[in-house]
């Protein structure tokens, strides 16, 4: 049909790269000064992950030229006929990932994955159970400072003494309060959760049940953790995260998509198909379509498999390594990618720590911990990922050496507030270069290997 084979999108990106330098230096300097931070420091921040060169490639294709309000089969624009079948492969892909009956790949975001299903089964002030911020629950998820939060009237549920999510405590709010959606997933929650548990909660008091996997979903999809596809009516997720792709989200469903949708509008399936467009969305991004679908595929390979493995063992390294040393962490371990450390103990904010690590090359996020005093700003702890690590390939012995440059640091650093602090120049500077040195012998697969730290940096 026609007589293109590779090279003309080749050639386009080989163009594109040569106008950016010469016609835009100081756009093209910030990207490669970007690039450069990140083969240096080493990316311990949980929502992170680093694509695959593939998946750039796929995020910079002319899909982004065309405008296709719609569905694949059923488009507002006429020029849809190819973009369909990068729209279907994704469809496709989700459903096989995540053994999904339904998914749609529009959202541009799981923020806006959320809220496209909540805004679509819901009314305003209607009674929604969601995880409280700060005991690992995500913004979405009902916090007065958010959308759903202002919107709904939002219960929120929490963790146990000993860390863990308090079931006996989301069915006493349950039968309490009657939901009409019960929220589960968390975006800062080390153990792995009940979905089954969840569902019986919902069912009991007649609630959809919403389960958000965004920081699980690649340990969902290869059986690293329970899958909540069947148990919840509707399972959302970024792929950015743990699915190593785009920014971007998903909305699937399992055994429910055919169960009635509110208000008689058919089954659940159709419903979210109009929630996203044209009830919240307007043209899906189908670059970033084609990007989702190329990473669904790398999610299904062995060699991604062995990158989940490799999550869930370097977390649980990570986490023994560092209650060794003293560290208390909420919930007392990991069973996924997450260790969240509780720095009061120590006298040192989240805020502290994180900025100390970050000046040593390691990046981690401050976050707040259970029953945590100070503000979003500040918190009082800090929460450690191995996603990105993962995808390094650090191992075992890695990891136990990550968590003791981290304590290194943090037993260095002059504490002055709740903000003030000093890193004593001779940590800073030998951290940041076994650190860069690490990051040099562990290189992203398809991505330039840093110069090793004794050249200078
Ligand atoms: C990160 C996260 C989100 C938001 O993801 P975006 O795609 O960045 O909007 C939603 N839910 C949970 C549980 C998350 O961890």
């Amino acid at each position: 049909m026609n007589g293109f084979t590779e090279a003309p999108l080749t050639n386009i990106m080989a163009t594109g790269l040569d106008r950016l330098r010469g016609d835009d230096p100081e756009l093209y300097d910030v990207l490669v000064r970007e690039l450069d931070r990140q083969s240096t420091v080493l990316s311990l921040v949980a929502s992170s992950s680093v694509v695959d060169p593939s998946v750039l490639a796929s995020l910079a294709s002319v899909a982004v030229n065309v405008t296709a309000e719609g569905y694949p089969g059923r488009r507002y624009h006429a020029g849809c006929e190819v973009v369909d079948d990068i729209e279907q492969l994704a469809i496709d892909r989700a459903r096989r990932t995540f053994g999904a009956r339904y998914a749609n790949v529009q959202s541009h975001s799981a923020t806006n994955a959320n809220y496209t299903v909540l805004s679509a089964l819901l009314r305003p002030g209607d009674p929604v159970l969601g995880m409280e911020l700060e005991h690992g629950g995500h913004l979405t998820h009902g916090s007065p400072a958010a959308y759903a939060g202002q919107y709904f009237r939002v219960v929120g549920y929490g963790l146990t003494d000993e860390g863990l999510i308090d079931y006996d405590q989301v069915h006493r709010l349950a039968t309490g309060h009657r939901p009409r959606v019960i929220i589960c997933g968390a975006t800062a929650y080390p153990r792995s959760i009940d979905f089954a548990r969840f569902r019986q909660i919902a069912d009991e008091v007649g609630a959809y049940l919403l389960a958000d996997i965004s920081h699980t979903a690649g340990l969902v999809a290869t059986g690293l953790h329970p899958s909540p596809i069947d148990h919840a009516h509707i399972t959302t997720t970024c792929t950015h995260k743990q699915l190593f792709g785009p920014r971007g989200g998903l909305i699937l469903s399992g055994r429910d998509h055919d169960a009635p949708a509110p208000r008689g509008r058919g089954t659940l399936a159709d419903f979210l198909q109009r929630a996203v467009f044209p009830f919240s969305q307007g043209a899906p991004a189908l670059n970033t379509i084609a990007a989702k679908a190329r990473a669904l595929d790398m999610v299904t390979t062995a060699e991604f498999r062995a990158v989940a493995e490799r999550i869930v063992e370097i977390g649980g390294v990570l986490a023994e390594t560092l209650a060794g040393l003293g560290y208390r962490l909420v919930s007392g371990g990991t069973d996924n990618h997450i260790v969240l450390v509780d720095l009061s103990p120590k006298g040192m904010t989240g805020f502290v720590a994180e900025q100390a690590l970050e000046e040593c090359g390691i990046v981690v996020n401050k976050n707040r911990v259970p029953r945590d005093p100070t503000p979003a700003f500040v918190t009082g702890g800090i929460r450690i990922g191995t996603n990105s690590a993962a995808r390094r390939g650090l191992g075992r012995e890695d990891a136990r050496y990550c968590a003791e440059l981290i304590d290194q640091v943090l037993r260095s650093v002059e504490v002055h507030g709740e903000r003030g602090y000093r890193v004593p120049p001779s940590v800073r500077m030998s951290v940041r270069a076994r650190v860069a040195d690490l990051c040099a012998r562990r290189p992203v697969p398809g991505y330039p290997a840093a110069e090793l730290a004794s050249s200078g940096r």
